[in-house]
């Protein structure tokens, strides 16, 4: 599926909503800029006031583990710039992810009462092998411990995706840009083979941010963010979003999602689409497992994500072009063996960036270095600018080593299906001057000894071989 005009996959993501998107809470006292709420809890006018807020059967703010006014503030942001119909605010992108499988794939069914409900087992998951370390841990341990389980699959190949599917499958999760190596699946292809299943696909949107691409408009049914990164912008503050764009329907088959559309205790013994409608999935994320396990926004932190979303737009251009400048210097460098960016000319993902990401394809790239272990270890410690940790999206250039670091719990396989190596050397290019960026890397591969470019090097690296 094409896009009929370059820039319709991010319309909505504008600068003006970027700024003013999602209203902020009307206090009467007309601050220019929304103040940040620091209460745990709300009070009740009236104690029926208070019956119904607890019972669900009205909406208001109970205590702020389930929300908060500023919390809300960014859940309709996001929600309104990733042309969603709401969303729900974690305390990290983590969370978010793990709320939204936990609530679409966990095992369902329960007795509170001491009534017996009909107990459907935990569903199964297909994710791509190329994805968020954070993620692979979750789905492999974590989630597996509670019963879920996955298939990894090629996020390149529909195919085995619709192969991986089976009766229990209740998610497709993809990355809309693949960490670390910057690929592009297709998404529209993927909410295909969900769609065509009942199922439906989540996109995680968190190195693209939805100034590069909008997934919804590709057919994604939940866009997750780790609003620590780009949303936020500075490296402060650890956030998580999911989004609803509004298309999953469990009431097309109900006996497969018994969580949303069969009655519980919980709720009131009332489905929750008979209460919520389209709201469903958001309200048993929300009031069931952000209620029970506890890994809430903080107000702070919400603040902190909504003022970097204003500046969305303009640090993500220099993000961009700061990589694009990067990766096509790094492409000549003799000590560079490969450069995974969709900038770079002949790139598998070439052609999918031109048709679904006209600002750019973000600022994570990586690169193969020419050597052993030993060689990338030298060069990663000579770097001086670029800061060896482990995040991406910051205003400050980062460098990880995957198989170290952020991939180090794969195992082998999935490593190998995510063609993480040795050699693999990840950049989160930040905001600073480009030019000072490639004097960094070329400073490092000299004092690391690597790259014919550098005669000196070159001599020294032949001496201590002889
Ligand atoms: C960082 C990251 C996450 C996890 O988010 P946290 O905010 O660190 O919990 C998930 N997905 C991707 C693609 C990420 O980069």
């Amino acid at each position: 599926m094409s896009s009929p005009h370059p820039y319709s996959d991010t319309a909505a993501c504008t600068a003006t909503s970027q700024i003013h998107g999602g209203a902020a809470a009307d206090t009467g006292l007309r601050p220019v800029t929304p103040p940040v709420h620091l209460s745990a809890a709300y009070e009740f006018a009236t104690l029926r006031d208070a019956r119904e807020a607890f019972a669900q059967r009205e909406a208001g703010f109970t205590y702020s583990r389930t929300g908060s006014p500023t919390v809300a503030l960014l859940e309709r942001r996001v929600a309104e710039l990733e042309a969603g119909t709401g969303g729900v605010a974690t305390a990290s992108g983590q969370a978010a992810i793990a709320l939204t499988l936990l609530a679409l794939a966990g095992s369902a069914g329960q007795s509170p009462d001491g009534r017996a409900y009909p107990q459907t087992p935990a569903g199964h998951v297909v994710a791509s092998a190329k994805i968020y370390g954070g993620t692979a841990d979750l789905l492999n341990d974590s989630l597996a411990d509670a019963g879920i389980s996955v298939t990894w699959v090629d996020p390149h190949s529909p195919e085995e995706w619709a192969q991986a599917i089976t009766e229990q499958t209740r998610a497709l999760l993809v990355e809309s840009i693949g960490n670390p190596h910057a690929d592009l699946p297709d998404i529209a292809a993927l909410a295909d083979v969900a769609h065509r299943n009942g199922l439906p696909l989540l996109v995680d949107n968190t190195l693209a941010s939805p100034y590069l691409l909008q997934p919804a408009k590709l057919g994604a049914d939940f866009v997750i963010h780790s609003a620590t990164k780009y949303l936020s912008g500075n490296g402060t503050a650890l956030a998580g979003v999911v989004v609803d764009t509004g298309r999953f329907d469990p009431t097309a088959e109900p006996e497969k999602w018994p969580q949303f559309t069969a009655p519980t205790p919980r709720f009131g013994n009332t489905p929750l689409v008979e209460r919520y409608g389209a709201g469903a999935v958001l309200h048993l994320i929300r009031a069931k497992y952000l209620h029970d396990l506890g890994p809430c926004l903080a107000p702070m932190s919400a603040q902190q994500v909504l003022e970097g979303i204003e500046t969305l737009d303009v640090r993500v251009e220099k993000h961009c072009r700061n990589a694009e400048a990067l990766a096509e210097r790094l492409l000549t460098h003799p000590a560079v063996d490969r450069v995974r960016h969709p900038s770079v000319p002949g790139d598998p993902n070439a052609e999918a960036a031109r048709k679904h990401f006209p600002r750019g394809t973000g600022a994570v790239l990586s690169f193969e270095v020419t050597g052993d272990y030993r060689d990338v270890e030298r060069f990663i410690n000579a770097l001086q600018l670029f800061k060896l940790a482990a995040n991406i999206g910051d205003s400050r250039s980062m460098v990880a080593h995957p198989a170290s670091m952020t991939h180090c719990r794969l195992s082998p396989e999935l490593r190998e299906a995510g063609e993480i190596t040795e050699q693999t050397v990840r950049l989160s290019v930040g905001r600073e001057n480009p030019e000072d960026l490639w004097a960094d890397i070329q400073q490092a591969f000299t004092a690391a000894g690597l790259g014919k470019n550098d005669d000196a090097a070159a001599t020294v690296s032949q001496e201590a071989t002889v």
